[in-house]
Protein backbone atom coordinates (compact mmCIF):
# COMPACT_ATOMS: atom_id res chain seq x y z
CA UNK A 1 0.00 0.00 0.00
CA UNK A 2 1.41 3.64 -0.92
CA UNK A 3 2.17 5.71 2.32
CA UNK A 4 2.17 9.35 2.63
CA UNK A 5 5.11 10.41 4.96
CA UNK A 6 3.88 14.41 5.33
CA UNK A 7 5.73 17.45 6.72
CA UNK A 8 3.88 20.24 8.31
CA UNK A 9 5.82 23.24 9.64
CA UNK A 10 4.32 25.37 12.01
CA UNK A 11 2.46 23.62 14.92
CA UNK A 12 -0.08 26.37 16.01
CA UNK A 13 -3.65 25.63 15.31
CA UNK A 14 -3.27 25.80 11.90
CA UNK A 15 -0.73 22.72 11.70
CA UNK A 16 -2.35 20.84 14.43
CA UNK A 17 -5.77 20.93 12.68
CA UNK A 18 -4.11 19.98 9.24
CA UNK A 19 -2.65 17.25 10.93
CA UNK A 20 -5.82 16.11 12.61
CA UNK A 21 -7.87 16.79 9.40
CA UNK A 22 -5.55 14.30 7.40
CA UNK A 23 -5.57 11.12 9.63
CA UNK A 24 -9.56 11.10 10.23
CA UNK A 25 -9.94 11.49 6.33
CA UNK A 26 -10.96 8.87 4.52
CA UNK A 27 -8.11 7.85 1.73
CA UNK A 28 -6.19 4.72 0.11
CA UNK A 29 -3.19 4.65 1.31
CA UNK A 30 -1.31 4.87 4.91
CA UNK A 31 -0.47 7.92 6.29
CA UNK A 32 2.25 8.96 9.09
CA UNK A 33 3.17 13.01 9.91
CA UNK A 34 5.76 14.80 11.37
CA UNK A 35 5.21 18.45 12.53
CA UNK A 36 8.47 20.53 13.00
CA UNK A 37 8.22 23.59 15.27
CA UNK A 38 10.28 25.90 15.89
CA UNK A 39 9.68 26.71 19.65
CA UNK A 40 10.37 24.51 22.26
CA UNK A 41 6.32 23.98 23.15
CA UNK A 42 3.66 23.59 20.30
CA UNK A 43 0.51 25.74 19.88
CA UNK A 44 1.65 28.94 18.46
CA UNK A 45 -0.34 32.07 19.08
CA UNK A 46 -2.84 29.94 21.61
CA UNK A 47 0.31 29.63 23.72
CA UNK A 48 2.06 33.23 22.46
CA UNK A 49 -0.65 35.54 21.44
CA UNK A 50 -4.01 34.77 23.12
CA UNK A 51 -3.83 37.48 26.12
CA UNK A 52 -3.46 35.14 29.28
CA UNK A 53 -6.53 36.56 31.13
CA UNK A 54 -8.65 34.67 28.41
CA UNK A 55 -8.32 31.58 29.89
CA UNK A 56 -11.17 29.94 27.85
CA UNK A 57 -9.68 30.69 24.56
CA UNK A 58 -6.56 29.44 25.92
CA UNK A 59 -8.33 26.31 27.14
CA UNK A 60 -8.14 25.52 23.26
CA UNK A 61 -5.11 24.22 23.68
CA UNK A 62 -6.45 20.98 25.72
CA UNK A 63 -8.54 20.09 22.03
CA UNK A 64 -4.88 20.58 20.20
CA UNK A 65 -3.37 18.84 23.35
CA UNK A 66 -5.56 15.79 22.81
CA UNK A 67 -4.83 15.55 19.15
CA UNK A 68 -1.19 15.29 19.89
CA UNK A 69 -1.44 12.94 22.40
CA UNK A 70 -3.69 10.19 20.27
CA UNK A 71 -0.08 9.12 19.60
CA UNK A 72 -0.29 9.44 15.59
CA UNK A 73 1.84 12.65 15.13
CA UNK A 74 5.20 12.96 15.48
CA UNK A 75 6.88 16.24 17.15
CA UNK A 76 9.77 17.52 16.40
CA UNK A 77 9.92 20.99 18.85
CA UNK A 78 12.89 23.64 18.72
CA UNK A 79 13.43 22.99 15.22
CA UNK A 80 13.64 26.03 12.78
CA UNK A 81 12.89 25.31 9.08
CA UNK A 82 15.47 27.40 7.10
CA UNK A 83 18.10 26.76 9.71
CA UNK A 84 17.81 23.00 11.03
CA UNK A 85 15.83 21.73 8.30
CA UNK A 86 15.38 22.63 4.95
CA UNK A 87 13.31 21.88 1.65
CA UNK A 88 15.86 19.58 0.76
CA UNK A 89 15.90 17.79 3.64
CA UNK A 90 12.15 17.77 3.25
CA UNK A 91 12.15 16.23 0.05
CA UNK A 92 14.10 13.65 0.86
CA UNK A 93 12.25 12.58 4.21
CA UNK A 94 8.48 12.85 2.59
CA UNK A 95 6.13 13.10 -0.25
CA UNK A 96 5.09 16.54 0.55
CA UNK A 97 5.03 19.23 2.97
CA UNK A 98 2.23 22.21 5.01
CA UNK A 99 3.45 24.96 5.71
CA UNK A 100 1.31 26.03 8.69
CA UNK A 101 4.30 29.04 9.96
CA UNK A 102 1.71 31.91 11.11
CA UNK A 103 2.31 35.33 11.68
CA UNK A 104 4.32 37.11 14.31
CA UNK A 105 6.13 40.48 12.97
CA UNK A 106 3.88 44.06 13.62
CA UNK A 107 2.38 45.73 9.83
CA UNK A 108 4.34 48.80 9.41
CA UNK A 109 2.73 52.16 9.95
CA UNK A 110 4.29 54.49 8.03
CA UNK A 111 3.72 58.22 10.06
CA UNK A 112 6.69 60.15 11.09
CA UNK A 113 8.26 59.52 14.35
CA UNK A 114 7.20 55.86 14.28
CA UNK A 115 10.53 54.84 15.01
CA UNK A 116 11.30 57.04 18.37
CA UNK A 117 12.06 55.38 21.47
CA UNK A 118 8.86 54.40 23.45
CA UNK A 119 7.14 53.46 19.87
CA UNK A 120 6.66 49.78 19.53
CA UNK A 121 4.93 47.18 17.59
CA UNK A 122 2.02 45.39 19.38
CA UNK A 123 3.20 42.04 18.58
CA UNK A 124 6.52 42.40 20.25
CA UNK A 125 5.10 43.81 23.63
CA UNK A 126 1.78 40.40 23.20
CA UNK A 127 4.59 38.23 22.98
CA UNK A 128 6.43 39.67 26.38
CA UNK A 129 3.20 39.33 27.93
CA UNK A 130 2.85 36.08 26.71
CA UNK A 131 5.91 34.85 27.81
CA UNK A 132 7.68 34.44 24.41
CA UNK A 133 11.19 32.86 24.60
CA UNK A 134 12.62 34.94 21.67
CA UNK A 135 12.16 38.39 23.07
CA UNK A 136 14.01 40.26 25.93
CA UNK A 137 12.94 39.72 29.41
CA UNK A 138 12.29 42.96 30.36
CA UNK A 139 9.44 45.58 28.72
CA UNK A 140 10.14 49.39 29.48
CA UNK A 141 6.84 50.22 31.41
CA UNK A 142 7.67 53.87 32.59
CA UNK A 143 4.96 55.53 30.64
CA UNK A 144 1.58 57.48 32.14
CA UNK A 145 0.48 58.31 29.05
CA UNK A 146 0.06 55.24 26.44
CA UNK A 147 -1.50 55.61 23.03
CA UNK A 148 -2.78 52.51 20.91
CA UNK A 149 -3.35 52.83 17.46
CA UNK A 150 -6.01 50.45 16.06
CA UNK A 151 -9.40 49.41 16.52
CA UNK A 152 -8.99 45.33 16.27
CA UNK A 153 -9.11 42.78 18.85
CA UNK A 154 -5.48 43.24 19.37
CA UNK A 155 -5.82 46.77 19.81
CA UNK A 156 -7.83 45.52 23.21
CA UNK A 157 -6.10 43.09 24.03
CA UNK A 158 -3.06 45.72 24.59
CA UNK A 159 -4.63 48.12 26.26
CA UNK A 160 -6.33 46.08 28.51
CA UNK A 161 -3.36 44.53 29.31
CA UNK A 162 -1.78 47.97 29.91
CA UNK A 163 -4.41 49.40 31.93
CA UNK A 164 -5.58 46.36 33.79
CA UNK A 165 -4.28 46.52 37.33
CA UNK A 166 -1.87 43.23 37.68
CA UNK A 167 -3.38 42.33 41.26
CA UNK A 168 -6.34 41.22 38.59
CA UNK A 169 -3.92 39.30 36.16
CA UNK A 170 -2.80 37.33 39.36
CA UNK A 171 -4.90 34.24 38.70
CA UNK A 172 -3.42 33.75 35.18
CA UNK A 173 -0.30 32.17 33.63
CA UNK A 174 1.48 35.42 33.47
CA UNK A 175 5.78 34.75 33.71
CA UNK A 176 6.99 36.22 36.92
CA UNK A 177 9.14 38.73 34.73
CA UNK A 178 5.76 39.80 33.76
CA UNK A 179 4.09 40.34 36.76
CA UNK A 180 7.25 42.07 38.20
CA UNK A 181 7.12 44.84 35.17
CA UNK A 182 2.85 45.25 34.85
CA UNK A 183 3.61 45.91 38.37
CA UNK A 184 6.39 48.57 37.96
CA UNK A 185 4.11 50.39 35.97
CA UNK A 186 2.89 54.01 36.55
CA UNK A 187 0.29 54.31 33.71
CA UNK A 188 -2.67 56.36 34.40
CA UNK A 189 -4.32 57.05 31.02
CA UNK A 190 -4.32 54.38 28.02
CA UNK A 191 -6.16 55.66 24.82
CA UNK A 192 -6.93 53.66 21.52
CA UNK A 193 -7.11 55.66 18.48
CA UNK A 194 -9.12 54.37 15.14
CA UNK A 195 -9.70 56.24 12.16
CA UNK A 196 -13.32 55.74 11.61
CA UNK A 197 -16.51 55.71 13.92
CA UNK A 198 -17.34 53.10 16.32
CA UNK A 199 -19.90 51.63 14.17
CA UNK A 200 -16.64 50.58 11.79
CA UNK A 201 -14.61 48.97 14.43
CA UNK A 202 -13.25 45.21 14.47
CA UNK A 203 -13.66 44.56 17.89
CA UNK A 204 -15.59 41.78 18.50
CA UNK A 205 -18.58 42.58 21.25
CA UNK A 206 -17.39 40.02 23.88
CA UNK A 207 -14.02 41.42 23.77
CA UNK A 208 -15.03 45.32 23.61
CA UNK A 209 -17.63 44.10 26.67
CA UNK A 210 -14.78 42.67 28.80
CA UNK A 211 -13.34 46.51 29.28
CA UNK A 212 -15.84 48.12 30.96
CA UNK A 213 -15.75 45.24 33.47
CA UNK A 214 -12.33 46.08 34.28
CA UNK A 215 -11.86 47.51 38.08
CA UNK A 216 -10.81 50.84 38.95
CA UNK A 217 -10.76 51.93 35.41
CA UNK A 218 -12.90 54.55 33.91
CA UNK A 219 -14.07 54.45 30.12
CA UNK A 220 -13.85 57.89 28.47
CA UNK A 221 -15.63 58.16 25.62
CA UNK A 222 -16.71 61.30 23.62
CA UNK A 223 -20.01 62.86 22.46
CA UNK A 224 -19.02 63.84 18.95
CA UNK A 225 -17.99 60.70 17.93
CA UNK A 226 -21.36 59.20 18.45
CA UNK A 227 -23.59 61.37 16.17
CA UNK A 228 -23.86 58.48 13.75
CA UNK A 229 -24.29 59.15 10.09
CA UNK A 230 -26.44 56.91 7.90
CA UNK A 231 -24.16 54.09 6.92
CA UNK A 232 -23.93 53.55 10.93
CA UNK A 233 -27.45 53.63 11.29
CA UNK A 234 -28.11 51.06 8.90
CA UNK A 235 -25.52 49.34 10.02
CA UNK A 236 -26.75 49.00 13.96
CA UNK A 237 -29.77 48.05 12.46
CA UNK A 238 -28.47 45.35 10.63
CA UNK A 239 -26.13 43.78 11.83
CA UNK A 240 -26.27 42.78 15.31
CA UNK A 241 -22.45 42.61 16.18
CA UNK A 242 -22.90 46.15 15.01
CA UNK A 243 -25.74 46.74 17.51
CA UNK A 244 -24.21 45.03 20.28
CA UNK A 245 -21.40 47.34 20.17
CA UNK A 246 -23.84 50.15 19.95
CA UNK A 247 -25.21 49.26 23.34
CA UNK A 248 -22.36 48.88 25.26
CA UNK A 249 -20.51 51.90 23.87
CA UNK A 250 -23.87 53.95 24.63
CA UNK A 251 -23.84 52.13 28.26
CA UNK A 252 -20.33 53.23 29.18
CA UNK A 253 -21.31 56.72 27.90
CA UNK A 254 -24.08 57.22 30.75
CA UNK A 255 -21.60 56.47 33.46
CA UNK A 256 -20.40 58.09 36.23
CA UNK A 257 -16.54 59.21 35.86
CA UNK A 258 -13.81 60.55 37.63
CA UNK A 259 -13.64 58.22 40.84
CA UNK A 260 -11.37 55.52 39.30
CA UNK A 261 -7.45 56.30 39.11
CA UNK A 262 -6.75 54.48 35.71
CA UNK A 263 -8.50 56.10 32.41
CA UNK A 264 -9.09 54.32 29.37
CA UNK A 265 -10.31 56.49 26.38
CA UNK A 266 -11.67 55.79 22.93
CA UNK A 267 -11.13 58.58 20.27
CA UNK A 268 -13.01 57.72 16.93
CA UNK A 269 -12.71 59.42 13.98
CA UNK A 270 -8.96 59.73 14.45
CA UNK A 271 -6.30 59.00 11.69
CA UNK A 272 -2.63 58.66 12.88
CA UNK A 273 -0.50 61.65 11.63
CA UNK A 274 2.53 62.17 13.78
CA UNK A 275 4.81 60.38 16.69
CA UNK A 276 5.87 63.12 18.33
CA UNK A 277 9.55 63.22 20.17
CA UNK A 278 11.81 65.01 22.41
CA UNK A 279 15.38 63.77 22.76
CA UNK A 280 14.63 60.52 20.28
CA UNK A 281 11.95 60.04 22.91
CA UNK A 282 7.97 59.58 21.79
CA UNK A 283 6.70 62.64 23.84
CA UNK A 284 3.08 62.80 22.30
CA UNK A 285 0.88 61.32 19.13
CA UNK A 286 -1.01 63.70 16.41
CA UNK A 287 -3.90 62.47 14.73
CA UNK A 288 -6.14 64.02 12.44
CA UNK A 289 -9.91 64.24 12.88
CA UNK A 290 -12.15 62.54 9.98
CA UNK A 291 -15.41 62.02 9.18
CA UNK A 292 -17.62 59.50 7.42
CA UNK A 293 -17.23 59.89 3.59
CA UNK A 294 -21.14 59.25 2.70
CA UNK A 295 -19.21 55.92 1.13
CA UNK A 296 -18.92 53.76 4.60
CA UNK A 297 -15.07 55.33 4.19
CA UNK A 298 -13.49 58.67 5.79
CA UNK A 299 -12.70 61.43 4.91
CA UNK A 300 -9.91 64.06 6.96
CA UNK A 301 -11.09 67.56 8.07
CA UNK A 302 -7.72 68.98 8.09
CA UNK A 303 -8.08 69.42 12.07
CA UNK A 304 -5.29 68.14 14.09
CA UNK A 305 -5.61 67.00 17.25
CA UNK A 306 -2.54 66.00 19.84
CA UNK A 307 -2.23 64.04 23.48
CA UNK A 308 0.67 64.05 25.30
CA UNK A 309 2.06 60.08 25.92
CA UNK A 310 5.03 58.51 26.75
CA UNK A 311 4.90 55.33 24.74
CA UNK A 312 3.11 53.97 21.51
CA UNK A 313 1.69 51.07 20.30
CA UNK A 314 1.23 50.14 16.81
CA UNK A 315 -1.88 47.40 17.06
CA UNK A 316 -2.62 47.47 12.99
CA UNK A 317 -2.06 43.97 12.24
CA UNK A 318 -0.09 41.53 11.81
CA UNK A 319 2.74 40.03 9.00
CA UNK A 320 4.03 37.04 8.00
CA UNK A 321 7.90 36.24 7.35
CA UNK A 322 9.54 34.67 4.12
CA UNK A 323 10.53 31.11 4.20
CA UNK A 324 13.24 29.09 2.55
CA UNK A 325 13.01 28.50 -0.70
CA UNK A 326 9.60 29.62 -1.36
CA UNK A 327 7.87 32.48 -3.07
CA UNK A 328 6.43 35.20 -0.45
CA UNK A 329 3.84 37.91 -1.29
CA UNK A 330 5.85 40.72 0.48
CA UNK A 331 2.47 43.36 0.09
CA UNK A 332 0.48 40.74 1.97
CA UNK A 333 2.86 38.83 3.81
CA UNK A 334 1.76 35.77 3.10
CA UNK A 335 3.37 32.81 0.47
CA UNK A 336 1.48 32.55 -2.69
CA UNK A 337 -1.19 30.02 -3.17
CA UNK A 338 -4.56 29.14 -4.68
CA UNK A 339 -6.53 26.96 -2.10
CA UNK A 340 -3.47 26.00 -0.49
CA UNK A 341 -1.18 25.03 -3.11
CA UNK A 342 1.71 27.02 -3.57
CA UNK A 343 2.36 29.48 -6.46
CA UNK A 344 5.44 30.24 -7.58
CA UNK A 345 4.75 32.38 -10.40
CA UNK A 346 1.52 31.01 -12.16
CA UNK A 347 2.33 27.64 -11.45
CA UNK A 348 1.78 25.44 -8.23
CA UNK A 349 5.05 23.92 -6.61
CA UNK A 350 4.46 19.74 -6.90
CA UNK A 351 4.08 18.66 -2.68
CA UNK A 352 3.94 22.31 -1.21
CA UNK A 353 1.15 23.61 0.72
CA UNK A 354 0.30 26.25 3.29
CA UNK A 355 -2.41 26.81 5.66
CA UNK A 356 -3.24 29.22 8.31
CA UNK A 357 -2.17 33.00 8.64
CA UNK A 358 0.47 32.23 6.50
CA UNK A 359 -1.50 30.96 3.54
CA UNK A 360 -4.22 34.14 3.87
CA UNK A 361 -3.06 36.51 5.91
CA UNK A 362 -3.72 37.82 9.67
CA UNK A 363 -7.14 38.00 10.28
CA UNK A 364 -9.62 35.66 11.72
CA UNK A 365 -10.08 33.43 15.08
CA UNK A 366 -8.72 30.12 15.55
CA UNK A 367 -11.63 28.62 14.26
CA UNK A 368 -10.85 29.70 10.90
CA UNK A 369 -7.74 28.23 10.53
CA UNK A 370 -9.64 24.06 10.57
CA UNK A 371 -11.87 25.15 8.08
CA UNK A 372 -8.92 26.51 6.10
CA UNK A 373 -6.85 23.09 6.39
CA UNK A 374 -9.62 21.46 5.42
CA UNK A 375 -9.12 23.28 2.23
CA UNK A 376 -5.35 22.49 2.13
CA UNK A 377 -5.56 18.53 3.21
CA UNK A 378 -7.71 17.93 0.51
CA UNK A 379 -5.56 19.00 -2.07
CA UNK A 380 -2.80 17.11 -0.54
CA UNK A 381 -4.61 14.02 -0.08
CA UNK A 382 -5.65 14.34 -4.02
CA UNK A 383 -2.29 15.22 -5.81
CA UNK A 384 -0.99 11.91 -5.17
CA UNK A 385 0.33 12.29 -8.74
CA UNK A 386 2.65 14.96 -7.80
CA UNK A 387 3.86 14.20 -4.90
CA UNK A 388 7.83 14.07 -3.92
CA UNK A 389 9.62 10.55 -4.04
CA UNK A 390 11.97 10.25 -0.73
CA UNK A 391 14.92 8.85 -0.80
CA UNK A 392 14.90 7.98 2.82
CA UNK A 393 11.22 7.90 3.60
CA UNK A 394 11.57 5.84 7.13
CA UNK A 395 10.35 7.40 10.25
CA UNK A 396 14.16 6.25 11.81
CA UNK A 397 15.55 8.73 9.68
CA UNK A 398 14.06 12.27 10.49
CA UNK A 399 15.44 12.09 14.37
CA UNK A 400 18.99 10.61 13.21
CA UNK A 401 18.99 13.47 10.98
CA UNK A 402 18.28 16.17 13.39
CA UNK A 403 20.70 14.84 15.86
CA UNK A 404 23.47 13.93 13.42
CA UNK A 405 22.85 17.90 13.29
CA UNK A 406 22.77 18.66 16.88
CA UNK A 407 19.47 19.61 17.15
CA UNK A 408 17.93 19.64 20.48
CA UNK A 409 14.59 18.88 19.15
CA UNK A 410 11.57 18.30 22.02
CA UNK A 411 8.95 16.05 21.45
CA UNK A 412 4.89 15.25 22.62
CA UNK A 413 6.21 13.67 26.13
CA UNK A 414 8.94 16.64 26.44
CA UNK A 415 5.58 18.83 25.74
CA UNK A 416 4.22 16.85 28.88
CA UNK A 417 7.08 16.99 31.35
CA UNK A 418 7.29 20.67 30.56
CA UNK A 419 3.41 20.98 30.99
CA UNK A 420 3.57 19.49 34.17
CA UNK A 421 6.61 21.41 35.46
CA UNK A 422 4.07 25.11 34.61
CA UNK A 423 1.50 23.20 36.34
CA UNK A 424 3.63 22.36 39.26
CA UNK A 425 5.06 25.56 39.19
CA UNK A 426 1.70 27.71 39.22
CA UNK A 427 0.04 25.18 41.89
CA UNK A 428 2.85 26.13 44.61
CA UNK A 429 1.60 29.76 44.75
CA UNK A 430 -2.34 28.72 44.02
CA UNK A 431 -2.36 29.65 40.69
CA UNK A 432 -3.12 27.49 37.35
CA UNK A 433 0.31 27.66 36.10
CA UNK A 434 3.41 29.80 35.36
CA UNK A 435 4.99 29.62 32.35
CA UNK A 436 8.50 29.29 32.00
CA UNK A 437 9.99 31.65 29.28
CA UNK A 438 13.98 30.94 28.80
CA UNK A 439 14.27 28.64 26.11
CA UNK A 440 17.41 26.75 27.29
CA UNK A 441 15.34 25.85 30.28
CA UNK A 442 11.73 24.88 28.18
CA UNK A 443 14.41 22.40 26.58
CA UNK A 444 16.16 21.26 29.33
CA UNK A 445 13.05 20.40 31.35
CA UNK A 446 11.48 19.22 28.25
CA UNK A 447 14.15 16.91 27.54
CA UNK A 448 15.15 15.61 30.85
C1 LIG B 1 -2.59 39.01 20.04
C2 LIG B 1 -3.52 37.99 19.46
C3 LIG B 1 -4.62 37.59 20.18
C4 LIG B 1 -5.50 36.64 19.64
N1 LIG B 1 -6.58 36.28 20.38
C5 LIG B 1 -7.44 35.38 19.85
C6 LIG B 1 -8.60 34.99 20.60
O1 LIG B 1 -8.82 35.46 21.74
N2 LIG B 1 -9.44 34.07 20.03
C7 LIG B 1 -9.20 33.53 18.79
O2 LIG B 1 -9.98 32.68 18.30
N3 LIG B 1 -8.13 33.90 18.06
C8 LIG B 1 -7.26 34.81 18.56
N4 LIG B 1 -6.19 35.18 17.82
C9 LIG B 1 -6.01 34.61 16.46
C10 LIG B 1 -5.31 33.24 16.49
O3 LIG B 1 -4.18 33.32 17.33
C11 LIG B 1 -4.93 32.84 15.06
O4 LIG B 1 -6.13 32.72 14.30
C12 LIG B 1 -4.20 31.50 14.96
O5 LIG B 1 -3.22 31.36 15.97
C13 LIG B 1 -3.50 31.36 13.61
O6 LIG B 1 -2.97 30.06 13.57
P1 LIG B 1 -1.68 29.62 12.73
O7 LIG B 1 -1.44 28.21 13.11
O8 LIG B 1 -1.85 29.98 11.31
O9 LIG B 1 -0.47 30.53 13.25
P2 LIG B 1 0.31 30.52 14.64
O10 LIG B 1 -0.63 30.34 15.76
O11 LIG B 1 1.17 31.73 14.61
O12 LIG B 1 1.25 29.22 14.57
C14 LIG B 1 2.37 29.17 13.71
C15 LIG B 1 3.45 28.29 14.33
O13 LIG B 1 4.52 28.13 13.38
C16 LIG B 1 5.75 28.23 14.07
N5 LIG B 1 6.80 28.64 13.12
C17 LIG B 1 6.95 29.85 12.55
N6 LIG B 1 8.04 29.87 11.76
C18 LIG B 1 8.60 28.64 11.84
C19 LIG B 1 9.76 28.04 11.26
N7 LIG B 1 10.58 28.71 10.44
N8 LIG B 1 10.05 26.74 11.58
C20 LIG B 1 9.24 26.04 12.41
N9 LIG B 1 8.13 26.57 12.99
C21 LIG B 1 7.82 27.84 12.70
C22 LIG B 1 5.48 29.27 15.14
O14 LIG B 1 6.43 29.18 16.19
C23 LIG B 1 4.07 28.90 15.57
O15 LIG B 1 4.08 27.96 16.62
C24 LIG B 1 -5.28 36.10 18.34
C25 LIG B 1 -4.16 36.52 17.62
C26 LIG B 1 -3.28 37.45 18.17
C27 LIG B 1 -2.11 37.88 17.37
Amino acid sequence: MTKLRLAIVGAGPAGIYAADLAIKAEKAFDLSIDLFERLPAPYGLVRYGVAPDHPRIKGIISALRDVLDRGDIRLFGNVDYGTDITLEDLKKHYNAVIFSTGSILDAPLVIPGIDLEGSYGAAEFVSWFDGHPDVPRTWPLEAQGIAVIGNGNVALDVARMLVKHPEDLMPTEIPANVEEGLKSSPVTDVHVFGRRGPMQVKFTPLELRELGELRDVDMILHDEDFEYDEASKTAIATNKQVMVIDKVLNQWRQRETGKASRRLHLHFYARPHEVLGEDGRVVGFRWERTEPDGEGGVRGTGEFREVPVQALYRAVGYYGSPLEGLPFDSARGVVPNREGQVLDGDEIMPGVFTTGWIKRGPVGLIGHTKSDAMETVGHVLRSQADWWTPEHPDEASVPALLASRGVQFTTVDGWHALDAHELALGEAVGRTRIKVVPREEMTAISRA
